[in-house]
């Protein structure tokens, strides 16, 4: 176990059906292509660390998600195949994409860039990197509870697309580099968070990562 770093933290969107239904009802639609946004490193809270949620701008939504690493790249990176690109997945994680949802839906509703609602200080809590070597990425259950209560489930088999197709997608844009980071699309059960909260994710996989709102 490592404490988090990035090099780039790439976001995806609406990646899980129940989730993208759950929005339906503030007018976002759903995707059809791979949502991405980024967040920089700086928001970046390590697990146990008081998390700052910004004041005034409406509801902060908790997001829970699989986060992975990347490296390996050498000087390659760009344009990979989906058949290979599991293996630039060198360590895991879980994170939250913490998510201002009335500043986003207002946002969206213009047609303007996300940032305000998900780059802030601090909206990029993540745990320890736990080393990878293979495996399933799309069979790891993790749950996302506050303050004890639990509120979201999530399953990587549900995924509309899977963490391969992301890096594929994503080096077709982007030369990947080593140290960038992925969050991989919340399952449902999004909601708000108030200073006191104490939230929590955990995998038996990965581990049990804790923040305490502020
Ligand atoms: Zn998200």
């Amino acid at each position: 176990m490592s404490p988090p770093s990035a090099h780039r933290i790439f976001c995806i969107g609406k990646n899980y059906a129940a989730h993208v239904a759950e929005l339906a009802h503030l007018g976002h639609a759903p995707a059809g292509e791979l949502v991405v946004f980024m967040k920089p490193a700086s928001a970046i809270v390590p697990a146990g660390a008081p998390i700052p949620l910004p004041r005034g701008f409406g509801a902060v939504h908790h997001e829970a998600e699989l986060v992975v690493s990347l490296g390996g790249f050498g000087d390659g990176g760009r344009d990979l195949a989906e058949t290979e690109a599991v293996r630039y997945v060198k360590r895991i994680t879980l994170g939250l994409d913490l998510t201002l949802r009335e500043l986003q839906t207002q946002l969206k509703n213009k047609g303007a860039p996300w940032e305000l609602a998900k780059a802030f200080d601090g909206a990029a809590p993540l745990g320890d990197w736990v080393d990878w070597h293979g495996g399933d990425l799309q069979a790891i259950h993790f749950t996302c509870r506050v303050n004890g209560e639990p509120r979201q489930r999530g399953d990587t088999s549900k995924m509309l697309f899977p963490v391969a197709r992301q890096i594929h997608i994503l080096s077709r844009t982007w030369k990947l580099i080593d140290g960038d980071v992925i969050f991989t699309g919340t399952p449902a059960g999004v909601g708000p968070l108030t200073p006191g909260d104490e939230i929590a994710l955990e995998s038996e996989l990965i581990g049990r990562y804790a923040w305490r709102c502020v």
